[in-house]
């Protein structure tokens, strides 16, 4: 599959190159709103087209696009994408609205595309293993799930991040879209209703870099969470708590694929195991054979609308400070 990549971003140097190219993908050109950046940016990966003009990159030799711009650029690039006949694998939030991500997944529906998300976690396989253990009713009926991902935002990703509200910046659309998905993934159960405070704790300006929440869900589980860009002495965590076992993982809130999961049930204490692999490359290999009739991506677009749909409800409870339904239709 021949990529093109709508965006000259961190995320996609970090990992999704690397990941394309592990999953037999091949990475044909890449978009930046900067002709000199975008040669660069080109030059840098080994990629041999980098073009400025959203409508030649289209035109090119490519079979889906991978959107790693600013959050508010996306939903126009994955429509002119989907236009183009192109499979589209976006970023997280999918858009800056409900409404225009379901618009997005729509047209991409429409027009018989596989569109994605890139919803990582749920491709780590810590989250797989536990998800087998809460799924298989080793700790019985669950009763609530307790999300610790307040991290330090690393100083070459403070910049729009942290002021810039136009651009999607603040830790609900960052972070609490992806604990969103992780916990929809484990549960299988959509948030129904949430209630949330947020604060500005040191990097924040004019955005949130911080906020606790509770979500109830369908079933009557109980969800705390905790995002933040502020915290660096702490770890991640995960936890899942049922009326015959909890699983408690540390550093599993993570690009990477480490951590260390802990079963406690009447039996006592156990110790679970989980595959290493690379994340993203997993992501990228259900993406590429759902778009050639196989499976389907690991998070997929209804997948993506979901996860903002929460993040939606976190941020307007939090700024009302009223108990907020989480409006999935936008
Ligand atoms: P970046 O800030 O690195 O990139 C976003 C845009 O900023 C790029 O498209 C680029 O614009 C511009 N830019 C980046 N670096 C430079 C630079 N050195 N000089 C000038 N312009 C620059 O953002 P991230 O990679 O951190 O995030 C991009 C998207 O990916 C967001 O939607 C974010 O939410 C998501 N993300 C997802 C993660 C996941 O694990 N799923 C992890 C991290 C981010 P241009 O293209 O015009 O050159």
């Amino acid at each position: 599959m021949r990529w093109g990549l709508i965006g000259a971003s961190t995320i996609a140097s970090e990992h999704m190159i690397g990941a394309i190219r592990a999953a037999g993908g091949e990475v044909a050109s890449v978009l930046s709103s900067s002709t000199d950046r975008a040669e660069s940016y080109a030059a840098e990966h080994d990629i041999p087209v980098g073009v400025s003009d959203l409508d030649a990159l289209l035109d090119g030799d490519i079979d889906a696009v991978y959107i790693s711009t600013t959050n508010e650029k996306h939903f126009a690039q994955a429509m002119a994408a989907i236009a183009a006949g192109k499979h589209v694998l976006c970023e997280k939030p999918l858009a800056m609205t409900v409404a225009d991500a379901a618009a997005m997944v729509r047209a991409a529906a429409d027009a018989g595309l596989t569109f994605g998300t890139n919803h990582h976690l749920r491709n780590a396989g810590s989250h797989l293993a536990m998800r087998d253990l809460v799924q298989s009713g080793r700790i019985g009926d669950v009763l609530s799930v307790r999300v610790f991902h307040a991290v330090y935002l690393p100083l070459h990703l403070q910049g729009w991040r942290i002021d810039n509200p136009e651009a999607g910046g603040g830790v609900i659309p960052d972070i609490a879209v992806h604990d969103a998905d992780t916990v929809r993934f484990h549960l299988g159960e959509d948030p129904a209703e949430v209630v949330a405070m947020q604060t500005a704790s040191g990097l924040g300006q004019g955005v949130e870099d911080s906020v606790m929440s509770v979500w109830a869900m369908p079933s009557g589980v109980q969800v705390l969470t905790h995002e933040s860009f502020t915290h660096r002495f702490t770890s991640s965590g995960f936890e899942v708590h049922g009326t015959k076992g909890s699983i408690v993982a540390k550093n599993v809130m993570t690009q990477r694929p480490v951590g260390e999961i802990t079963l406690r049930t009447e039996a006592g204490e156990e110790d679970i195991p989980f595959e290493t692999h690379n994340l993203y490359a997993r992501s990228l290999g259900l993406f590429h054979d759902a778009a050639n009739g196989k499976g389907r991506p690991s998070a997929d677009g209804v997948d993506g609308v979901k996860s903002l749909a929460v993040a939606a409800a976190v941020a307007k409870a939090a700024k009302s400070g009223q108990r907020t339904s989480v409006d999935y239709a936008g």
